[in-house]
């Protein structure tokens, strides 16, 4: 959606906008964005002051990093814009992070929202993907899907002196 900012009238105005993964130019390597994206938006007017705020919904199909299952997640994102027209240092749209309010350059007094959805969408895919908090993962010896099935490698109880210890190690052979 594109909004010409120099139209807008003071006070709040709200948007409504639904996009896919084709309307967003999202790659789809990692992940798949189910259905569409629902997003609404509150423009708010005063003087030369804008503010956007922005809040996104939607469902991501991604891969657990840890047993590479394919899994389906939520996302309800927010955000907070201030907008800055023709003041950027760089002739492109760019948004700076000062905390919870993010600068938005604007090169033209045109708002399109795209851009800013899939940076928002992008940023919000977790490094390392989990189907669930406690994912067993693969065995490392046969490979098998701890979450579903159980082999022979599986490892021994262990003393409750030797579990934080064998939990340190396991943290830094994660590295
Ligand atoms: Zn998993
Ligand atoms: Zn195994």
């Amino acid at each position: 959606m594109k909004i010409d900012l120099t139209s807008l009238k003071e006070g709040s105005t709200e948007y409504w906008e639904e996009q896919d993964a084709e309307g967003l130019e999202l790659p789809q390597e990692e992940f798949t964005l189910l259905e569409t994206l629902q997003a609404h938006y509150t423009l708010h007017k005063a003087g030369k002051n804008l503010k956007f705020n922005l809040e996104a919904s939607y469902r991501l199909r991604l891969t657990c990093s840890r047993c590479l299952e394919p899994f389906e997640q939520s996302f309800t994102e927010k955000a907070l814009y201030i907008i800055q027209i023709g003041t950027e240092p760089w002739g492109e749209e760019k948004a700076l992070t000062t905390e919870e309010v993010l600068m938005l350059f604007l090169p033209t007094t045109e708002l399109d929202t795209i851009p800013i959805l899939r940076e928002t969408v992008l940023l919000s895919i977790p490094m390392k993907p989990l189907c669930r908090p406690d994912c067993k993962g693969l065995c490392p010896v046969c490979g098998v899907n701890r979450n579903a099935e159980t082999c022979n490698h599986e490892e021994e109880k262990v003393d409750a002196r030797w579990a934080k210890l064998l939990e340190i190690k396991k943290q830094l052979s994660k590295g």
